[in-house]
Formats: C-alpha cells, structure tokens, sequence
C-alpha cells in the first residue's frame, strides 16, 4: 500500500515566511500602487496569489511614478537599481531576507580587506549578481571543474557561497582551489550556506536513500529546489519535480509503495498540502 514520508522541513523557511508577510501588509497597507521588480520569491503559486491582491510586477522601473512603492525581492537587488529607485524617489521597501543581508556584508567586508572574492554559486542568480555588485572583480565559480591550475596563486582570497548551494560543491570548491594553488599567501572562508538549506539537503539525502520515489515540490525557476531535485537524483533515480497539483502523480507513481516528500524553501505550506492529500486520493481509488 502507498504510503507518505513527509520532510520536517517543508513550506516557507523563515526568510521566504517574513518576505510575504511583508508583501502582503504593504499591499494592505499602501496608498499608492505596490510594484515588484520581477518576482519577490521565485514561486509562481505564491507569486499568482499576491497579484490576486493588486502587486505589480514589473520588469524595468522606467515607467514607475515618485510616490510608488517598490518591493525589493528576498535574494537582494543589485546596486544600479537601487541607485535609480532612489533617484526616482520611490518608496522602497525591502524583503531581502537579513541571512542574504549578512553574506552582502562579509562580501563588502571581504573586499574592503583587498582579497580577491570569490564566489561559490551561479553567476545569472540575483543573488549572486548583487553580490559582484559589491565586490567588483570578484569570481564566481559554479562548479569544482571551473576551477583551473594556479589562478590564485600569490593571491590573497576571501571565498563565500551562495546561501542555498549544496555544502558539498562549496567544500569541494574550497579545497581544489588550495590543492591547486598550493602558494596562495591567505585565504579566508565563510561557509555561507545558509542552515535552512543545510537542513533541506540533509533531508533530501535521507528520504531518497529510504523510499521508492522522492517528489521534490517547488518552482522549477528556485535555486534551492532544484538543488534538492539534484541531491534527490543522485541517491534515488526516481526523484521527481512537482511544481503543483496538476502534476500527473498517477503516471509518476506508478509501482511505488514508499514516497517521500520534500519541498523547496520558496514553496507554500498549502501547496505540500495539496499534494497530499491528491496522493491520499489516489491510493484511495486504487483500493477501490
Ligand atoms: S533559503 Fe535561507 S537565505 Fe534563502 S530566503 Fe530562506 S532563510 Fe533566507
């Protein structure tokens, strides 16, 4: 019979939780029209939701007026924006979740010590892009064979990851980077990982190791999701991504008895539920 393991670690994490409330008391709250460059969380159901209760979501701020209010999303902006939001005078009001605030301040902190910064992360990923954008020349590096013979040699380095990369690229990043450049006069390291992710990955390990089939609910456009789907694969070949509750879990299913189930930090509570409760009727019929 089909039976549910579900993850301890499901729904919002603490700074995707405080971001939406944000939102969503500004869009009580607000007088003037609320704007969001681009989505404030990378989930489309969420992101469906809040422009149910009037956010705007805008890919440029050139048509925006002075007294708009611009949310600025959880995983930070770069600077450029800023600058022009400000120079609009626009009522800024920000959700970058305060772990990101922190890897933002070792990165301006690292640099002001004239390392060389280093970045463990994606380079397209918001997050990571305002992160060069406090520390011009930095490096990203996303993946250990990026990493050539002695480029930082004689360097001093500072090397940080993006808050939801697997623990296990950024060490791997860390020491071929040392075996490499083995005359390297300083190297600083701040695993910034944050322990939300941490938590997540070390759950998806567990359940793909001890169930038929692990679903991975979340956005596909969510870094830590598909981290997670990444980490499922490798342990368990039947790791699947679920984006929602139109997924055809009937076909996905099909000769398992154990699933696991895990989501990603971007994705609601009610939408884990959903899921559920869709597999709970399917194991209904298929008693029939
Ligand atoms: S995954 Fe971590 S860093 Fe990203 S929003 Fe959640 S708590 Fe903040």
């Amino acid at each position: 019979m089909l039976s549910v393991k579900l993850a301890k670690n499901i729904g919002f994490c603490s700074g995707v939780r405080r971001a939406v409330n944000i939102v969503e008391e500004t869009l009580i709250q607000s007088k003037s029209k609320v704007y969001s460059l681009g989505p404030v969380i990378h989930n489309p159901e969420v992101i469906k939701q809040l422009k149910e209760k009037n956010l705007c979501i805008v890919n440029s701020l050139d048509n925006l007026e002075g007294s708009s209010t611009l949310i600025l999303p959880s995983h930070g902006s770069p600077r450029n924006i800023l600058d022009t939001a400000k120079k609009k005078r626009l009522r800024l009001i920000d959700v970058t979740c305060p772990y990101v605030s922190l890897v933002q301040k070792i990165c301006v902190l690292l640099h002001k010590q004239g390392l060389e910064v280093i970045i463990v992360g994606d380079r397209k990923h918001p997050e990571v892009r305002a992160l060069l954008d406090l520390a011009p020349g930095a490096y990203t590096i996303e993946k250990i064979k990026d990493i050539k013979e002695d480029i930082f040699s004689y360097k001093k380095i500072g090397i940080i990851s993006q808050t939801t990369q697997t623990k296990d690229i950024f060490f791997g990043v860390v020491s071929e980077i040392l075996q490499k450049n083995p005359l390297i006069k300083e190297v600083h390291v701040y695993n910034t990982v944050c322990l939300d992710t941490v938590r997540r990955q070390d759950e998806a390990k567990k359940l793909a190791d001890s169930v038929d089939i692990l679903l991975v609910i979340g956005s596909r456009h969510s870094a830590n999701t598909k981290r997670l789907l990444c980490i499922g694969r490798k342990i368990n070949k039947r790791t699947h991504l679920v984006e929602n509750e139109k997924a055809n879990l009937n076909k996905i299913l099909k000769k398992a008895n154990k699933v696991g189930l895990i989501s990603g930090a971007s994705t609601p509570q009610w939408l884990v539920k959903k899921i559920v409760k869709k597999i709970i009727n399917l194991r209904k019929e298929k008693l029939k």
